[in-house]
């Protein structure tokens, strides 16, 4: 029988739900369970891929091609899984679906209605993902808080699925905001009891509340929630901040949350095994080294804009015993001042990221000129392959006022140019070149030694590639281009032999970088900035 949990918060977004749904998965895997996740986004959007990283984070992309919301990314890294754009429910997607099913006259007859049709139509997208993935344990997190009005119909389907599935089959988790007044350094649970209430009032009793608060909550606070939120004060569990978000199964797992769910669902665990996890956890928060990496990019004002993109090189740093302390630093910044260009000298690194659109791609192409000329080590993703192709033929083969398309559609070298595939494609959602596609690495080269293999699969998002009439020229000048598409045609990585550490690649490792296993091209260019700080030779990756 498949089991679901479901994971809602209260009081205000952001209390880390993401985080806390992963860690619930982390905690049963441990025990031998297989888990998959799905994450509902109220929104009215249909995916996430339409929507600015400025104002909701990075867009997660899945190995099928799903343009996913941030939160996949972290049950991927913490999970090990490799999950599907059906993962990723949103409210676009659900009225699209069931608005397709009225239009072809499936309700023939029916007045189409939030209850039962919408509802329907989302218990039927958790259970075939639950039937699907067959997983002993289907996580699905509610994203917004409750309360909203988008996520009614959501709660509403999580409501009827303990009558369809059974008590023993599903549970509640709740997460709340507890937080601790500094005039009276006294900790208020006053808001998460409203949001209990709250969760009542639409028919859901939470089987164990979660309080995410600064510290340990103490025995008082501990008494209450559990009083006022009608549960024993067992099943009553603290979020409190951590050094490393990878800390928090193991947080909550000391205080008996994995054998509570595991007891509540009728499961007999009785070994577990965090031996690995916890490997990963102390390398990351007991470093021996640091280095300062210079993030260059133009939503350097949201961190989560690059949230799997710090990871990885989080996940890179663990594995040489190395703290990656980031610095985002805004392009447009680079583009007006020659001064922040220079501040770059201060760092071990230069990465620039993906991005869209004109906005700050000098001060990025100012920031791969850096960290080429003065031998710094250099990692780019997508965009930051892009332009560095471009910084590259206008500085070193001298093609002047060499761009991208995407920048300057009249540039008189347009060394990136849009994909033939899409030439007249009018609809922005969905339509990039997006997903796993396999990419073959030439032996030989720092590719190939990276990740000593042929052929590999990456993920991609972009609409926009190298063109080809330039390819003589600037092979010529010395950059090489050591992984290629299938058909040879597109090249996906590049690097200049003689420098110490420079890479880039058209695609994102980042997506499939884990903790304890991390992307090769972070992992390269984390171990080729600390081998320089330590004034080492260039390393050689076997
Ligand atoms: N804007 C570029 C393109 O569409 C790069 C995309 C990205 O960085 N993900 O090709």
């Amino acid at each position: 029988m498949v089991k679901y949990i479901f994971v809602t918060g209260g009081v205000l977004s952001s209390v880390g739900k993401g985080i806390l749904t992963s860690s619930i998965g982390k905690m049963l895997q441990a025990r031998g369970l297989k888990v998959t996740v799905v994450k509902i986004d109220p929104y009215v959007n249909v995916d996430a891929g339409t929507m600015n990283p400025y104002m909701h984070g990075e867009v997660f992309v899945t190995d099928d091609g799903g343009e996913t919301d941030l939160d996949l990314g972290w049950y991927e890294r913490f999970l090990d899984l490799s999950l599907k754009q059906e993962n990723n429910v949103t409210t676009g997607l659900v009225y699209k679906t069931v608005i397709e099913k009225e239009r072809r006259g499936d309700f023939l007859g029916r007045c189409v209605q939030i209850v039962p049709h919408v509802t329907n139509e989302i218990k039927h997208r958790l259970k075939t993902v639950a039937k699907t993935s067959n997983a002993d344990v289907t996580l699905t997190e509610v994203g917004g808080t409750v309360g909203d009005i988008e996520g009614l119909p959501f709660l509403e389907a999580i409501r009827q699925m303990r009558l369809e599935e059974g008590f023993e089959n599903t549970l509640y988790v709740h997460v709340a905001l507890v937080p601790v007044l500094d005039v009276t350094n006294e900790m208020k649970t006053k808001p998460l009891q409203h949001s209990v209430n709250e969760l009542r009032r639409i028919g859901i009793q939470p089987d164990t509340i979660v309080a995410r608060s600064p510290t340990m909550i103490d025995a008082e606070a501990l008494r209450k929630i559990a009083l006022f939120g009608t549960i024993p004060e067992t099943a009553v569990f603290c979020s409190y901040n951590a050094k490393s978000v990878y800390q928090v199964p193991l947080i909550l797992d000391k205080q008996g949350m994995g054998d509570f769910i595991c007891q509540r669902l009728g499961y007999n665990c009785t070994t577990k095994d965090f031996q690995e996890w916890q490997q990963f956890v102390d390398a990351a928060v007991h470093p021996e080294h640091e280095v300062k990496v210079a993030l260059v990019g133009k939503y350097a004002g949201l961190t989560d804009s690059y949230v799997s993109m710090s990871e990885a090189l989080r996940h890179g740093g663990a594995a040489c015993k190395t703290n990656v302390c980031i610095s985002y630093l805004e392009a447009e910044k680079l583009e007006q001042d020659p001064e922040c260009v220079k501040d770059l000298g201060n760092f071990d690194g230069v990465f620039v990221p993906y991005g869209f659109g004109p906005r700050g791609t000098e001060g990025k192409i100012a920031g791969v000129k850096f960290a080429r000329e003065n031998d710094m080590p250099f990692l780019g993703i997508c965009y930051g392959f892009q332009l560095a192709v471009v910084e590259f033929a206008r500085n070193v083969c001298g093609l002047k006022d060499a761009n991208s398309t995407e920048i300057n559609p009249s540039s008189p070298h347009p060394v990136i140019d849009l994909m033939p595939e899409q030439r007249g494609v009018e609809y922005k959602g969905a339509t990039m070149r997006l997903g796993a596609h396999k990419v073959v690495l030439e032996p030989g080269t720092l590719a190939y030694s990276l990740y000593q293999r042929e052929e590999v699969y990456e993920r991609h998002r972009h609409r926009f590639e190298v063109n080809l009439d330039y390819m003589e020229i600037l092979k010529k000048n010395g950059l090489c281009f050591s992984g290629k598409s299938t058909d040879g045609r597109r090249m996906e990585t590049l690097e200049l032999p003689n420098k110490y550490f420079f890479f880039a690649s058209q695609f994102h490792g980042e997506f499939k970088s884990r903790p304890g296993r991390p992307s090769p091209e972070y992992y390269g260019f984390i171990s080729a900035c600390l081998n320089k700080k330590m004034g080492k030779a260039k390393p050689v990756f076997r």
